[in-house]
């Protein structure tokens, strides 16, 4: 028997699970750890409250969790309940799943200034991550600068635009969409450095700014590069830009009536935070791109800002005892290889990019280094093993059997129309197993 352990039950987490079940049948042992009570990691606090499609996908997660071989060890903090290295000692192979929950900082001067968030912050605060439900965003002010033209910032945006109406069916946790409703933002600016061709945004979530209720976005038509000149486009990206074109030729006339502006400002690196103790304005440079690079132009001005969120990427929180890559901000490894018997997947192997899918083969991929790297059937003592470990030092396990109690009562309380009512406190969480 091969014992598993993988810390984060994210996608990596699951795919990885899944791969490892196609790989040995019933000769492997998996238990997926994660240090919340829920599973499911990024689909629960990453993906937009208002994509209940994509979040369809646990659906397959559950199939995997529900099989005999593989077991749901929530509660756990990898790190600091119980060692990588002792994880080492009781399984035959650990892998990392772990993601990519920390911003990137944005490293601004002004960047402690209030009302000055991440994405990670602020997605985690309208998708209830205990972490950071308490956030708090003041949405009093007129004006938001949304810094970063990726998919996240599209999230971002979205959120701060949709009606009461346009959250129907939602999953979006009551403190924030309180919050949101009482927004009075009215200009929404999206901050990129580079210009239309150089935007990581995807052409449906992309379109989907097009059909908001309360605004038109915005697109200088002086922006966009000659229509020819996206033919060199890679497909994707000519569609987004199709999109960027067709929000351009929106009349003014069309925007008139409409109570929000969603404006793109390209060329435009952002260089400073102003404000005293709360941020007040934006300070911004001019770009010309050169080489595919933004490069300054020595134009400054200023965007009036009374909320600013960057949404510029992600990268792994270390743990101790593993190697960690400073710069590129995920785990030091050869394609999935830590060393020998460790292993990091997904977003913790490779950084923030790509869909959901991704992270498939790359479940499948770790899977095959471990199977080389170990061709017999290992002698650790997997989960008995750190069952005994649990008892002595008297950690309290969430299974799956309680998290499917925790998803019952949060279902239970959702407002009419949307699946579930988050619980955004552990301690709430874990009362509920108890009801
Ligand atoms: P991303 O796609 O890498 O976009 C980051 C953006 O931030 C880029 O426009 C980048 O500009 C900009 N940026 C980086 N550093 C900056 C700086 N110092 N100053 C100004 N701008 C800066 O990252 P993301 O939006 O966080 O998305 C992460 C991943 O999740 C992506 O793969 C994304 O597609 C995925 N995702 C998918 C969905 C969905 O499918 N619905 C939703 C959310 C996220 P440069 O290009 O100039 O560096």
């Amino acid at each position: 028997m091969r014992h598993i352990a993988i810390v984060g039950s994210g996608p990596a987490g699951y795919y990885t699970a899944e791969a490892a079940q196609k790989q040995w049948g019933d000769d492997v042992s998996i238990d997926i750890f994660d240090m919340l009570p829920v599973p499911y990691g990024l689909i629960r606090f990453g993906v937009a409250p208002d994509h209940q499609s994509i979040k369809g996908v646990t659906r397959r997660y559950e199939q995997t969790a529900l099989s005999n071989n593989v077991r749901f060890v929530g509660n756990i903090k990898v790190g600091q309940d119980v060692s990588v290295a002792k994880l080492q000692g009781l399984y035959d192979a650990v892998v990392l799943a772990t993601g990519a929950p920390r911003d990137r900082p944005i490293d601004l001067p002004g960047d402690h200034l209030g009302n000055v968030f991440g994405s990670a912050g602020f997605v985690g605060w309208y998708n209830g991550h205990p972490e950071f439900a308490a956030l708090e965003p003041d949405l009093s002010g007129k004006t938001a600068v949304v810094i970063g033209m990726g998919n996240v910032a599209l999230d971002v945006t979205r959120i701060l635009a949709k009606t009461r109406d346009e959250f129907a069916g939602s999953d979006i946790v009551g403190h924030a969409l309180d919050t949101l409703m009482g927004s009075t933002i009215q200009r929404i600016v999206i901050l990129g450095r580079r210009g239309p061709h150089q935007i990581m945004m995807t052409p449906k979530e992309l379109g989907e700014l097009g059909h908001l209720s309360r605004a038109a976005p915005r697109v200088d038509p002086q922006d966009l590069p000659d229509l020819d000149d996206d033919a060199m486009l890679e497909p994707g990206i000519r569609k987004s830009v199709t999109h960027l074109r067709s929000f351009a030729a929106i009349p003014e006339s069309h925007r008139a009536d409409l109570p929000l502006e969603v404006e793109f400002d390209f060329f435009a690196a952002p260089r400073g935070l102003i404000g005293e103790g709360k941020v007040q304005a934006i300070s911004v440079e001019r770009t010309r791109i050169e080489a595919g690079r933004a490069v300054g132009t020595g134009e400054f001005y200023e965007i009036p800002a009374d909320l600013v969120v960057s949404c510029i990427g992600y990268q792994t929180s270390p743990i101790a005892g593993v190697p960690f890559d400073e710069r590129a901000g995920r785990f030091a490894n050869d394609q999935g290889r830590i060393l020998p018997g460790l292993y990091c997947v997904g977003w913790a192997r490779r950084g923030p990019s790509g869909t959901i899918g991704t992270n498939r083969p790359d479940g499948f991929g770790v899977i095959e280094l471990i199977a080389q790297d170990m061709p017999q059937a290992g002698r650790k003592s997997g989960r008995p093993g750190f069952d005994a470990l649990a008892a002595e030092r008297k950690l309290d396990i969430v299974t799956f059997r309680d998290w499917k109690r925790i998803e019952e009562a949060e279902q239970a309380r959702a407002r009419d129309g949307a699946p579930r009512e988050k619980f955004v406190d552990v301690g709430d969480m874990i009362r509920a197993i108890g009801q």
